[in-house]
């Protein structure tokens, strides 16, 4: 009965929606306004990751049906980037309003399709939402300065969109990192091109239904499916101006590097290892709780998940509680009452297992095992239990991102020593520290080398008013996602330098030297 409930969202999610098609029908693209079929011999595709029943085949679309998207993208930007600010804001409110009221359509798709709790599911797309609820202060936020520089002289300076863009999205969030491109691309007055992960497109396809009903005209909003060759057409075509890129190290570098050598912007969010440390002061239970479920939650899939706690002195005896803790999680479908969902495929299983195993060869130690976890009723599911391992640095488990619901413990004994190993490490996208002591959070804060920082807060991800910030190993590319950043992103300035001057110059000889304005 369980199975069954997860294949009757599946039906909701069907019936309800053109672009997806969950038990065994194709997703489709979204061209010009109208969701197609691909005609693509190449499919990949969507398994419940909890039951492995196919939900849908994703088209690998073919060049020529990418290009009638980019066509499409093209011929919607004069017209689009020429409409007036507040049509743009009505139909991000009308757009925020469809997405709030169609929440827990998006999130049944999710589930279905990633596996993660429906609540957290929710969290996805809500996480998204506050995105386009930013978007919608466009009148406020696009605002910029104007100087009169000399007598009967001004110059301004204004945000003017790039033209065509595009998004490439990974499986992890599939409402919210699309929901970091569609409103800030398309409030500016760019149009946009979305690929998203082939794994589960099937928010994206309702966010694009959605788009239409809030008033998207033809063309603004463009959804084509695929892999690594429409991610290619992506970087090389002309017409697209810039890339927003979130997903792994590998494809990471390859579109930053592909896209920038054609002369594109590109913003790319990569991997991630985000350290907690856990200080003797601590507040336990508050602790203890924000640690477990940002090491756990989403089955540790998170860009910003903690997965290595670095408990300094004395802290080190937290560390039984902590395997209490997660031993007390529940694991299954993410339709159940759970903590926690399956892994995206059986390979991230048996990648996460093998990470996991690698620390007893390289001189750690399994505190918790889940590795050998199963769910009679859902047999098939690519799940792993809750596991906590002693590692460090050198080691594979601590090096590697690990994806998966594998914390990985360590002991320094001092702060600055906990410092030190964070600051050493590759990656950059978040830390955080619990502590008592506002001397010791401050000293944290300042010395630490990462771009979002936590102060007894385990996902510090920040509102989209602010840009996220991750540094290091963590992005390729200058400009950040959402907030300022991501207005800058979209927008190139432009300044005008004028003179209105009632009367005709005095002299006939015109000026050679470089004019001051002076
Ligand atoms: P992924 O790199 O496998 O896929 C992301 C996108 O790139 C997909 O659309 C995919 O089709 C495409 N792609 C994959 N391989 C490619 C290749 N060789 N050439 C061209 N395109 C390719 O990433 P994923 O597994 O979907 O997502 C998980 C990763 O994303 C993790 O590393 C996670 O940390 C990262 N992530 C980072 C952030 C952040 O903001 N820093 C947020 C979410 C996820």
């Amino acid at each position: 009965t369980l199975g069954s409930l997860a294949h009757s969202k599946a039906q909701d999610v069907d019936a309800k929606w053109k672009g997806t098609s969950a038990l065994g029908g194709t997703t489709k693209n979204f061209v010009h306004g109208e969701f197609v079929e691909s005609k693509t011999d190449r499919w990949v595709e969507v398994r419940d990751p909890a039951t492995q029943t196919i939900l849908s085949r994703v088209p690998d679309t073919p060049a020529s049906e990418f290009q009638q998207a980019v066509d499409s993208a093209s011929s919607a930007f004069p017209d689009w980037s020429a409409t007036s600010v507040l049509s743009r804001q009505g139909i991000m409110l009308k757009y925020q309003a469809l997405i709030r009221s169609h929440m827990d359509d998006l999130a049944n798709s999710i589930v279905l399709e990633q596996g993660k709790t429906f609540e957290d599911a929710k969290g996805d797309v809500l996480r998204g939402l506050q995105v386009v609820e930013t978007a919608c202060s466009i009148t406020s936020t696009l605002m910029e300065e104007r100087l009169e520089v000399a007598k009967d002289m001004d110059t301004h300076a204004r945000r003017v969109p790039l033209g065509v863009t595009a998004a490439i999205c990974p499986f992890n969030f599939p409402a919210m990192i699309p929901l970091w491109s569609i409103p800030m691309a398309t409030v500016t007055g760019n149009t946009l091109v979305l690929k998203p992960s082939e794994r589960d497109p099937g928010a994206s396809m309702i966010l694009a239904e959605l788009a239409t009903l809030a008033g998207f005209p033809k063309g603004v909003l463009n959804v084509v499916n695929g892999t690594v060759d429409v991610v290619n057409s992506i970087c090389d075509a002309p017409e697209i101006k810039a890339i927003s890129f979130v997903g792994s190290d590998r494809a990471g570098a390859h579109i930053y590097n592909r896209g920038t050598s054609n002369g594109k912007r590109v913003q790319a969010n990569l991997g991630a290892k985000n350290h907690a440390v856990l200080m003797p002061d601590a507040n336990l239970e508050h602790a203890l709780n924000s640690i477990g479920g940002a090491a756990f939650g989403a089955a540790g899939q998170r860009c910003m998940a903690l997965s290595v706690v670095v408990t300094v002195g004395d802290a080190k005896r937290f560390v039984p509680m902590l395997v209490e803790r997660a031993k007390s999680l529940r694991v299954g479908s993410g339709f159940e009452d759970v903590d926690l969902g399956p892994l995206i495929s059986p390979q991230a299983r048996e990648r996460v297992i093998e990470l996991t195993s690698s620390v007893e060869s390289e001189g750690g130690r399994i505190l918790l095992d889940g590795r050998s976890y199963r769910n009679s009723a859902f047999p098939e599911g690519n799940f792993v239990g809750p596991s906590i391992v002693e590692a460090g640095p050198g080691m594979k488990a601590y090096d590697q991102e690990i994806f998966g619901p594998t914390l990985v413990v360590l002991n320094v004994p001092t702060l600055e020593d906990a410092v030190e190993v964070i600051n050493r490490n590759k990656y950059g996208n978040g830390a955080a520290i619990f502590t008592n002591n506002g001397a010791t959070a401050r000293k944290f804060e300042k010395d630490i080398n990462v771009g979002q920082v936590g102060i007894n807060v385990p996902v510090p991800v920040p509102l989209p008013m602010f840009a996220w910030s991750g540094n290091k190993g963590s992005v390729m590319g200058d400009i950040g996602f959402y907030g300022k950043q991501g207005l800058n992103f979209y927008t190139q300035l432009k300044t005008v330098t004028s003179l209105w001057r009632s009367a005709d110059a005095t002299s006939a000889t015109a000026s050679v030297n470089m004019p001051t304005m002076s």
